[in-house]
């Protein structure tokens, strides 16, 4: 029975200890500094919205197509995961469109005749008598928003119904990791789901991963109907506007900015404004016409995406003697693109699983 254990548990950490588990035959244990109910800079699941706006262009898209059905299906089937069906709505912008679409969110939601088209339930382009004014185009599909405060939990929770056991640590390096099994035996093999902190890890350092800092707000008023995100905004490059109501109680986040290379964990008072103000334009219907002053807010927060020059690490590495699966550098899709990242983490521990029998036989 190999010995495995997962370093982190954001969403990325926590879907493949799941997904690893249901297949049985491991002994899993989840080690990680930060675990869901925390809220901490160091730790971005929490903090996503989460919806799922496909953002990869075609021929990296297969992370976010294989996430997709298994999304949908928690959402029609599973009403305690937290998760629920909405409508995206994608605008283009008449500026943007003439200045090349490079929006800083994301490389493909914004394509015309984008890939996703074939993927997303209800698709449809819409006609231009229905677009807001100064927006060129766009699209809606059937997506889900996740309240990521039940989904994490209810994750923890799968989790540990198919046998995984949890345990607080903080690690230096990442060959710490191979002593901390819940069995008292060594690790097999070790999955780094360590997010934006595996640039700081030892034995991993990655230099290309960096923060893309998320400002948000989060409040009480409801997003009726859709959830709408635009190719750009007047407020400067690293600002952008999305709005989505979360499932269950969990209020309404406004969005937001995709701050390169920046730490800064404060909420900016004057980035807040502007967020409100962005998104109250986009949605009259969240105040009732009223205005940002009609808003009631839960909370401000700001979050760091995993981005990583070269895009996500899903790849095995023997690390000091041990085998390493890396998950990690998701960006802004670590919700949307979980479960194809995670079923290529299970591929993996497969391949070495087998590799080190053949070799214990020979
Ligand atoms: P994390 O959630 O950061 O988890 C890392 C884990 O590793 C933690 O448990 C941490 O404690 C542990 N760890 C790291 N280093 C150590 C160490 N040395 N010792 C012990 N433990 C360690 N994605 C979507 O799909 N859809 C969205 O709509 C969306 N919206 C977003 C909005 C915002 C504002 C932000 C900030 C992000 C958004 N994202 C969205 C992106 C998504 O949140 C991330 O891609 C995802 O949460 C990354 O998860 P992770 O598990 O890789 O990292």
């Amino acid at each position: 029975m190999p010995t495995i254990v997962v370093l982190g548990a954001g969403v990325s950490g926590l879907t493949c200890a799941l997904e690893l588990a249901k297949q049985g035959g491991h002994d899993i244990t989840v080690v990680a500094k930060h675990m869901p109910g925390d809220y901490d800079i160091e730790y971005t699941s929490p903090w996503a919205g989460a919806n799922v706006l496909p953002m990869a262009l075609d021929k990296d898209s297969w992370w976010e197509r294989r996430t997709w059905p298994v999304l949908r299906r928690l959402a029609k089937e599973v009403p305690e995961a937290g998760l629920h069906v909405q409508t995206a709505r994608v605008l283009r912008r008449e500026k943007d469109v003439t200045t090349g679409l490079k929006a800083a969110l994301a490389d493909g939601l914004f394509q015309f005749d984008p890939w996703y088209k074939e993927v997303m339930d209800n698709f449809r382009e819409i006609p231009a008598n229905e677009l807001p004014k100064g927006m060129h185009s766009g699209c809606e599909f059937m997506s889900v928003c996740i309240n990521t405060t039940i989904y994490l939990p209810w994750l923890v929770g799968q989790c540990a119904k198919y046998g995984v056991q949890f345990k607080r640590c903080v690690l230096k390096h990442i060959s710490e990791a191979c002593s901390l099994s819940h069995t008292g035996k060594k690790a097999d093999i070790v999955i780094n789901a360590s997010g934006v902190l595996a640039c700081k890890l030892g034995g991993v350092m990655d230099k290309a991963v960096y923060p893309a800092r998320g400002q948000i707000v989060v409040v009480r008023n409801e997003a009726k109907g859709f959830m709408p995100t635009s190719s750009g905004c007047d407020d400067g490059d690293d600002e952008i506007m999305y709005v989505m109501q979360r499932a269950l109680g969990g209020g309404t986040i406004l969005g937001g900015t995709y701050m390169k290379h920046n730490w800064d964990p404060n909420p900016d008072p004057n980035i807040a404004v502007r967020i409100m103000k962005r998104a109250v334009e986009a949605h009259p219907e969240l105040t009732d016409g009223k205005g940002i002053e009609a808003l009631s807010i839960i909370r401000h927060g700001v979050g760091l995406r995993p981005a990583r020059e070269g895009g996500v690490r899903v790849e095995k590495e023997k690390i000091d003697g041990t085998w390493v699966v890396h998950n990690y550098g998701h960006a802004g899709w670590g919700y949307q693109g979980s479960y194809g990242c995670a079923e290529k983490v299970v591929e993996l521990v497969d391949e070495i699983t087998k590799q080190e029998r053949r070799q214990s036989k020979l």
